[in-house]
């Protein structure tokens, strides 16, 4: 399929956005795109002090030289978070005007946007400033309440913008972390293939192809996208737009987040920080695509065919076992709690691990050629991310081969989708594998603290 059509059936399939455009200069094209969906109801510009800059003022001056009633923006003071304080400031804000929401900027505008909006009943048009992560056009927000990040489900814009002169121009990093969000989908989708042979949670077919159809040619340029090239950051743009359609279309996040996006999750949830701040989200995915992808490349070396299923039956521990040593792992609170109660929603009985390790075990020759073609490989994937500009290396984000160790212990405990994760755990050789992962000579030797 021509990017075009695909793009045509994405937003078909997609719940929520019914128009996106990318080109360079698409933020003076707001308004046609804004009424093309909403008419001539007011536009209400909503940014930060950054993103006023960058994009915002001509956004304004674009709805007001068309003629089209736009009251004052909202602009965020320059310590503006995705905290829940200043979802409701906003939300109070927005109440008092009647105008649709226009966020521009990247993750916190848009998440404080897609919240205020849903809980005021109303639609909203996303201009993009940064090609940072696929969650433009993703439902839910990540807000922060209390001490917890929490997803709340709302719906996605139905109108997205991508200005590739103002995404050109984001902040360092960002677009590089967008890039490795991106590179991640590769490895996720390889989970999809592992659920779906284990007939654990079937393969959407129009689904993936929104994602994988053209997934490869969208992560094909990294070091275009790291000197800002205007097609290199198309494809990219392009590609985390894809991804938050197909998960739209799928209702859930799976066409666009695995085990590579557990790593990430898992050190949100422990309020990682490295150097004063917490990472961005792309440069953990990044360093957890890596990770996963390890371990895929380690299962993909071995004979799951003709592994023992009835050895693997009888060392399946229960639940309460699991349950303890997931307590064991994170120590008692409440990330353990939240680990146990994921678990559980996928812990199989012996019965049910019998049935998905002789499924999994049947399909392996034709799911070992498939994931073969299917995955970047290891040595490339961490080449790209160098060369995009990401770190490629735990360490580089305070993840020595130590915790990270840990991490592969605790990662696949937080969230109930099934991953590499998991079927290494249930064919039990995921101890085996740790110990090839972590050899001297293995991907992550020189993960040392002290380097
Ligand atoms: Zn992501």
């Amino acid at each position: 399929m021509n990017p075009d059509s695909l793009l045509e059936t994405a937003l078909k399939a997609a719940r929520d956005t019914r128009k996106l455009a990318i080109g360079q200069g698409t933020r003076h094209e707001a308004p046609a795109l804004f009424e093309a969906i909403f008419g001539r109801r007011p536009a209400q510009i909503v940014a930060d002090p950054n993103t006023w800059e960058a994009a915002g003022r001509d956004v304004v001056a674009a709805f007001r030289g068309a003629g089209h009633p736009c009251p004052g923006p909202f602009v965020f003071g320059a310590d503006v978070y995705a905290g829940i304080e200043d979802a409701d400031r906003l939300e109070a804000a927005l109440a008092g005007v009647d105008a649709i929401p226009v966020a521009v900027g990247s993750g916190t505008i848009n998440d404080l946007t897609k919240l205020a909006a849903h809980r005021l009943g109303r639609p909203y048009m996303a201009v993009a400033t940064a090609a940072s992560m696929d969650g433009y056009t993703a439902f839910g927000a990540s807000i922060t309440r209390g001490d917890s990040k929490q997803t709340f489900d709302c719906p996605a814009p139905a109108v997205v913008a991508a200005d590739l002169d103002v995404i050109a121009k984001a902040p360092a990093g960002m677009n590089a972390s967008g890039y490795a969000d991106l590179l991640a989908k590769n490895v996720a989708g390889a989970d999809w293939i592992l659920a779906d042979a284990a007939r654990v949670e079937p393969i959407a077919p129009a689904v993936w192809e929104i994602v994988h159809e053209n997934l490869k040619s969208w992560v094909a340029d990294p070091s275009g996208v790291a000197r800002n090239d205007p097609e290199a950051l198309r494809g990219l743009v392009a590609g985390l737009m894809m991804s938050g359609f197909a998960m739209q279309a799928h209702r859930t996040s799976r066409p666009a987040s695995g085990a590579d996006h557990q790593f990430s999750h898992l050190w949100d949830m422990q309020r990682h920080a490295f150097q004063g701040a917490a990472p961005s989200h792309g440069f953990k995915v990044g360093i957890g695509t890596l990770a996963s992808l390890a371990l895929h490349q380690d299962l993909l070396a071995r004979d799951l065919e003709h592994a023992d299923v009835e050895r693997a039956v009888a060392s399946w521990p229960t639940f309460e076992h699991e349950a303890r040593r997931i307590v064991e792992l994170f120590g008692p609170g409440e990330l353990a709690a939240k680990a146990v109660e994921e678990t559980r929603a996928k812990h199989p009985s012996p019965d049910q691990l019998r049935e998905q390790l002789l499924r999994l075990g049947q399909a392996w020759p034709e799911v070992r050629d498939r994931l073969a073609r299917h995955l970047i490989p290891f040595d490339e994937v961490r080449a790209r991310l160098r060369q995009v500009g990401c770190p490629d290396r735990p360490q580089e984000i305070g993840i020595p081969a130590d915790r990270l160790r840990v991490s592969y212990e605790q990662a696949s405990s937080i969230r109930r989708r099934f991953t590499v994760l998991d079927v290494a755990r249930r064919f039990g050789v995921f101890e085996d594998s740790m110990r090839a992962i972590f050899r001297p000579g293995g991907p992550f030797e020189d993960a040392s603290p002290f380097m």
